[in-house]
């Protein structure tokens, strides 16, 4: 096996795989490491009797940058669009899921009272601000009100980030939002430009699931090897990377690992960049991948699925109808369930888990396929100076540029957002 490369990327997930991927592109001999057995990462399909079964992302929202790839790849007939049924939302609310559109919103009580229309209606007219170090909670209440953040948004983030908008910084973790007041003076402009401009993403996977992206980056790689990392140095300027079984030479390095491992390999180098990269925070997650019969369902809730705000008081988080958004097999339904737990109350909440899914979907037969997978570091958290901290290590990045570090915890944790920094 050959130990000398220009590169080394560290982390065989979207994030280093699309990194490799470019490098060798551009003619530099690059070698990807890869600790688990397989590449992915978090990116992790299984084909079923019913189909695809995700354990982790369900779906990506395409960008040009994605489509382009899927080109290069070979991966166009390979591509399933979402169904149009997926356009619908519901939110778990008094009790029962209400779908979302206008109807729901502002011309019934279901969802919010007349006060937060009104606030909703008028958002427009409201200056734009630019607060600094301002959460997600902050900006909802500045220009809209709390049932709005409780109601509306708080599910959507938990959607997204599985954390709280009482910690997330507004202008990092939410950027197009931001972009919106910042460039239009509010959201309903900025939302209203972006249909006008036809700038809505499309929801797609493959026939075989996110992974099969994943594994054509890898089939695309020339050196790709399953070894753990364990210490970086930077000799003479150039880099060492030693591993579970051997040392490797480079001129340069990508680390498109999570925060918490990043911080790890760089102590040696520089304690104090690695102090401040550990204070990214990674909430766990307990997801729950099952499938019924179609004849079991006794409550179709035809959407992409249903969010679970916390005045809900459910433990489920969110339910992903994987079958209506691609499904193809008439005789099963997939789902994916969401909720928060930790390493110590995860058997109560599969419990509970069970039990409201059922009493939501009105389910009584036992499922077909069962997995229960637990993140213990799910997603990284944009919090607030977490743009402070992104500047800190661009920086950092000038002082030692044979590094770059990448990973979903850098610039957005959507795949596009990986594939785009990588
Ligand atoms: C449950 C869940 C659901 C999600 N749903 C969606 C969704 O529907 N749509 C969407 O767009 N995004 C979704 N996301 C977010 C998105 O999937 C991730 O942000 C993205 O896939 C992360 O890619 P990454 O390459 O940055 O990190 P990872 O996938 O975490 O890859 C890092 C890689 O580094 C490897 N590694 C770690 N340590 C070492 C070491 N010492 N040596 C060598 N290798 C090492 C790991 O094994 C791993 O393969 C979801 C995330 C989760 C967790």
């Amino acid at each position: 096996m050959i130990t000398e490369f220009d590169h080394i990327v560290v982390g065989g997930g979207i994030s280093g795989l699309s990194r490799a991927y470019s490098l060798q592109k551009q003619g530099v001999k690059v070698l990807l490491l890869e600790k688990e057995n397989r590449t992915g990462g978090v990116i992790h399909s299984k084909t079923t009797a019913c189909g695809v079964t995700e354990l982790g992302p369900n779906s990506l929202a395409i960008t040009p940058l994605l489509e382009q790839l899927i080109e290069e790849l070979g991966l166009n007939d390979q591509l399933i669009k979402a169904n149009e049924v997926a356009n619908k939302r519901y939110i778990y609310l008094k009790g029962k899921p209400i779908l979302i559109n206008p109807k729901t919103l502002i011309f019934s009580n279901k969802v919010i009272g007349f006060g937060s229309k009104i606030k909703l209606l008028s958002e427009r007219f409201k200056p734009a601000k630019n607060v600094p170090n301002e959460t997600l909670a902050g900006v909802i209440k500045r220009r809209f009100n709390n049932e709005i953040l409780t109601n509306l948004v708080e599910p959507v983030i938990t959607g997204i980030y599985a954390g709280s908008p009482d910690k997330l910084e507004y202008k990092s973790s939410m950027k197009r939002m931001y972009a919106m007041e910042q460039e239009h003076g509010s959201f309903t402009k900025g939302f209203l430009a972006s249909r006008k401009s036809g700038n809505k993403r499309e929801i797609v996977s493959f026939k075989q699931g996110l992974q099969q992206l994943t594994d054509a980056l890898r089939d695309q790689l020339e050196h790709v090897s399953y070894e753990a990392v364990q210490f970086i140095s930077l000799p003479n300027d150039k880099v060492v990377v030693k591993t579970s079984k051997k040392n490797y030479n480079a001129n340069a390095l990508t680390l498109a690992v999570p925060a918490y491992v990043a911080s790890e390999l760089l102590r040696p180098i520089d304690d104090q960049i690695a102090k401040l990269i550990d204070q990214v925070e990674y909430p766990s997650l307990l997801g729950w991948q099952v499938t019924f019969k179609t004849t079991s369902i006794q409550h179709r809730i035809p959407s992409f699925g249903i969010l679970f705000p916390s005045i809900s008081k459910k433990v489920i988080k969110g339910i992903i109808n994987y079958s209506e958004i691609f499904g193809t097999n008439d005789d099963c339904r997939h789902f994916t369930v969401f909720a928060a737990a930790n390493s110590t109350n995860k058997e109560q909440v599969e419990q509970a888990v069970i039990e409201e899914f059922r009493s939501v979907y009105g389910v009584k037969d036992e499922p077909i396929e069962s997995i229960f997978t637990f993140y213990e570091k799910a997603i990284p958290q944009f919090n607030v100076g977490h743009s402070e901290l992104m500047k800190t290590i661009d920086a950092w990045e000038k002082i030692y540029p044979q590094i770059k570090i990448l990973g979903n915890w850098r610039t957005g944790v959507a795949i596009g957002d990986c594939v785009n920094y990588a």
